[in-house]
Order: C-alpha cells, then structure tokens, then sequence
C-alpha cells in the first residue's frame, strides 16, 4: 500500500497474551460489517448491539451492565446527564393526556420540564408534599400515568415513605420511578422496591470528581428499554465513551467514598445541631428531618448532602460570609472530592418548610475537622455579624 492509504489503513497487531484491568476506550461514530447483507439488517441488531455509534460502544455497554447488575435491573439506558435521563424518560412514558405526579421538593429542572415543555404537549403535572406517601392516594386520577419521586427531596432533605407509595400505584396500574441520585443504589435499591424506574446522575458520586456529565435509567421491564432506546435515537442523544471511561473509573471507589463521605457528613450533621446560628439541620441520619423513620427503615446508610435551615434573621448575612470559607467552595453539583456550599431560599409551593434560608453542603474527601472547623467559623461570623 501506498503512504497515503497506510496512514488511514492501520495494520494489524497481535494482541495474544493481553489482558488488562482496565476498560478499553472505543470511540466510534462508524461500524462497519462484514457484508452488505449484514450492513442492510444492521437496525435488527438493536437495542442492544452496535449498529451505528450514537447507541452506544463496548465502553458504553460495559457502563450499562455495571450499572444494571448494580441496581438490580434488567437493562440500563445512559444519557448525557441526570436531567437528561429524567427527560428522556417522561418524554418517552408520557403522552398527550396523561399526569405525572412530582414531589414539591423535586430537582428544580424537573418541575421546571413539566411546566415549560410538557404542559405545552398536553401532558399535565400535579405536586404532591415530599411526606405524603399512601396519601398519593388523593392526587390519583385516571390520567395519572407517572408518579415521579426523588428521596431525600433537594434542598430540604425529605425521605418519602417510597414503599408506600409503590403499594398503592401498583394497585392502581401506574408507574413509578425514582431519582436515586443522593442514596446510589449502594445505599438503596428502587427496582428491588417494586419501583419501575431507577434514574441516577453520574454525575454526582458515580463520576465522583466533579468533571464529567452523565445520567442512567435502570429498569425491569423491557418494552421500556427498547422505547427508551428507540427515543433516544429519533432525538440524536448518545453519550461519549469518553465519558463514560471517566466514570468507569470514579465508580471503582464509590463504595470506599460513600462509606467516609456519609460518616463524615453525619458526624458533622450532629455538630452543627446546637449552633446559634441553626434553625434545623436537615440530614436523613437525624431524627428531627422530615422522613428520618423511612431512611432509617429503607436505606442502608447516608452519603454527603444535607441542608442547613438558618435562623431567618440571619438571612441577608448569609452571602457576604460564605466568601470567607477555606476549605468549602460555593458550588452545585456535588459528589465530587471537594466539599460545596451552596446558599438557598426555599421554594415549593406547599408551604410548611423552614422560615430561614438553607446551606446546603456537600462533604467531599477533605479531613473532617477541617471541614467542621470551616463551617463552624462561618456560622460563628454569621451570628457576629
Ligand atoms: C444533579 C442532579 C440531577 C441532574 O443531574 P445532571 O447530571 O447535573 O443533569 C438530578 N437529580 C438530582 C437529585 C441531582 O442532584
């Protein structure tokens, strides 16, 4: 061959005797076949096989499995990100017609995607408090087709009464699914909990350092999966291998991460009790937050995020001091190695949250003391101020 053809024609190597830890890397928007029969039947080789690289690789196939086996599911899907995923998974079980119920305290861009784009198909949303559980009861109709959860809810803290809620959709013949970012299915399993849909942001503590989006759909049943598939490829969304080689990697340590981060943030969660800066320290491990008797019953321990409720006076002061911290940076998207902060003002429409406005706080990797010496200073300025 001349120069110019070897340079894109590679030769072949011998690859007998190696084998490695690692996951290999196979980017690829084109798959070739073998013959021109098998390139015209490439779409029967889906979902699950490679047929065009938008659906996936080896690298991303390995991902899916990893997590499928470790939420107890029988397919996983991955999508750019945690949002991503949840999108992708009402816009595909939704229809003109139907209702998805969201808790009050869901992920903001969750509400904010059955408000804006939803609505605008004929798809309707209805907002149940966080603590409802069987009492989801009342806000059941014959649309109702979804009924969303995410526990502990965003910002402050509230674990859901997950199985009770299960019992009465399954009598009903509605789905559920289950934003299961905060847990991991390392510290609870939706799918073993009878619920249809398990989603996770990667990007959080699978990923683990803070540098790369990612989000999955666990599920059981497979016509899900193949519609799930079959909507993410009419929309164009893949993910990068590349991405998911990064989180192949952070999610090797999870469990060690999970393990620390959710003594450390429990331990700190206590500490932080008797400030008199503190209105209410909401962490799942603590008896006084909202749920504390579900996590107890249904989760096999904590991870890192809580929210801190301030005594509402000291609510202007708030910004200015965060400024000074040391060891904390202000910052969503949590999960990573770093300990955030991140100030907030309760929203929910519902009402029955804390006055004052909330820290919230992701403890990362760094040592405990300087972590809890940080935040103690800044709620000590706070009061002095
Ligand atoms: C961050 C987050 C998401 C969204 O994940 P992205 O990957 O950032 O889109 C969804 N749900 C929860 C609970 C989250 O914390």
């Amino acid at each position: 061959m001349k120069d110019l053809t070897q340079l894109v024609h590679r030769p072949q190597v011998d690859q007998t005797g190696f084998s490695s830890l690692s996951v290999p890397t196979h980017r690829a928007s084109t798959i070739v076949f073998p013959s021109a029969d098998a390139y015209t039947r490439r779409q029967a080789r889906e979902p699950d096989g490679y047929a065009y690289g938008l659906g996936g690789t080896p690298t991303t196939r390995v991902l899916e499995a990893q997590i499928a086996a470790l939420e107890q599911g029988e397919r996983t899907i991955l999508l750019p990100s945690g949002q991503a995923a949840i999108a992708l998974l009402f816009l595909t079980v939704l229809k003109p017609g139907d209702t998805v119920l969201i808790p009050d305290t869901a992920y903001p861009p969750v509400r904010a995607l059955c408000a804006d784009v939803l609505a605008a198909q004929g798809i309707m949303h209805r907002i149940y408090p966080p603590l409802t559980g069987a009492g989801i009861e009342a806000f059941i109709d014959d649309s109702v087709r979804l009924i969303w959860t995410e526990s502990p809810g965003s910002a402050t803290m509230e674990v859901e009464d997950l199985p009770a809620i299960v019992t009465v959709a399954r009598r009903r013949g509605i789905l559920t699914g289950c934003d299961n970012t905060w847990a991991t299915p390392l510290l609870f399993k939706p799918l073993a909990a009878g619920m249809d849909f398990s989603v996770e942001a990667l990007t959080k503590y699978a990923a683990g350092h803070s540098d790369v989006l990612l989000g999955s759909v666990t599920l059981c049943e497979r016509t899900w999966y193949v519609r799930l598939r079959a909507m993410a490829k009419v929309l164009g969304i893949g993910v990068s291998p590349d991405d998911c080689a990064l989180v192949l990697r952070g999610i090797e340590t999870l469990g060690v991460r999970i393990n620390h981060i959710g003594k450390v943030s429990t331990a700190i969660a206590e500490a932080l009790r008797t400030h008199p800066a503190v209105a209410q320290v909401l962490h799942p491990a603590l008896p006084e937050c909202p749920g504390h008797a579900f996590w107890k019953r249904d989760m096999t321990g904590a991870s890192g995020v809580f929210s801190v409720a301030l005594r509402p006076e000291l609510d202007t002061r708030l910004d200015d001091s965060l400024a000074a911290m040391q060891v904390f940076v202000i910052g969503a998207s949590w999960g990573g190695t770093r300990s955030l902060v991140a100030p907030m003002t309760v929203r929910g429409r519902l009402g029955g949250y804390p006055a004052g406005r909330l820290l919230r706080i992701s403890i990362g990797l760094e040592d405990k003391d300087d972590l809890l010496c940080d935040l103690l200073d800044l709620l000590d300025r706070l009061v002095a101020s």
